[in-house]
């Protein structure tokens, strides 16, 4: 099973997806935590390349593009083998992300960024994902009562970016009401890692 996980900055789904795959382990499964680039040497030397100019020169479609082709290089060689093996995959995000944000917040075009996205995933999209929901207002102040650093480097973006995000993210839900299941992450850090452990759990079963 392929699950990803999704949402905006401070809604906590790293932290999150770390607690539930030893709750995971704990229970049995075979779990394979990840996450874009995810340790693949390819799809990391490509972030690297789009992080050092994200706010300068880099042309908005080329950054869209090597997302998707980090993307594909981590799915070929990480998790289509673990899916292959029986694991259990969770992802700290996938395609959504690039339709939120470099699909609307970045305004290339939902659509057309997922057609990129087709080719670069073929048909491999996740069996569930877990949106992390919180507001933008809230989920940045959150990270700036934890992390200076990680602060200085979203303020470059602006309030207004982020809304966009979570604005995407909410068009996703209504497209595609199977696969998205919503978390309230607007709560402490337990009771997001619970609502979410019970919702996978719930999918685990069926
Ligand atoms: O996963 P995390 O929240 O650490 O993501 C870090 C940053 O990567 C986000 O703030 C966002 O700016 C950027 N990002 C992006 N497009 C993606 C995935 C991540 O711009 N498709
Ligand atoms: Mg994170």
């Amino acid at each position: 099973l392929f699950i990803t996980f999704e949402g905006g900055e401070g809604a906590g789904k790293t932290s999150v997806l770390a607690a539930l795959t030893e709750r995971l382990k704990e229970e049995g499964y075979d779990v394979l935590p990840t996450r874009e680039p995810g340790g693949i040497e390819i799809a990391e030397k490509i972030r690297e390349i789009i992080l050092d100019r994200k706010h300068t020169a880099m042309d908005g479609r080329t950054e869209a593009l090597l997302y998707a082709a980090a993307r594909r290089q981590h799915l070929v060689e990480k998790v289509l083998p673990a899916l292959e093996a029986g694991k259990i995959v969770l992802c700290d995000r996938f395609v959504d992300s690039s339709l939120a944000y470099q699909g609307h917040a970045r305004g290339l075009g939902m659509e057309e960024v997922l057609q990129i996205n087709e080719f670069a995933i073929e048909q491999c999209m996740p069996d569930m994902t877990l949106f992390f929901d919180i507001k933008p207002e809230r989920g940045l102040q959150r990270i700036a009562s934890n992390d200076a650093r990680e602060k200085n480097r979203l303020d470059v973006e602006k309030l207004d970016f982020h809304q966009k995000v979570y604005e995407a993210y909410q068009k996703l839900i209504v497209r595609y009401p199977e696969r998205f299941h919503v978390i309230d992450a607007d709560q402490s850090f337990e009771a997001v890692q619970e609502e979410a452990m019970k919702q996978l759990s719930s999918f685990l079963i069926d």
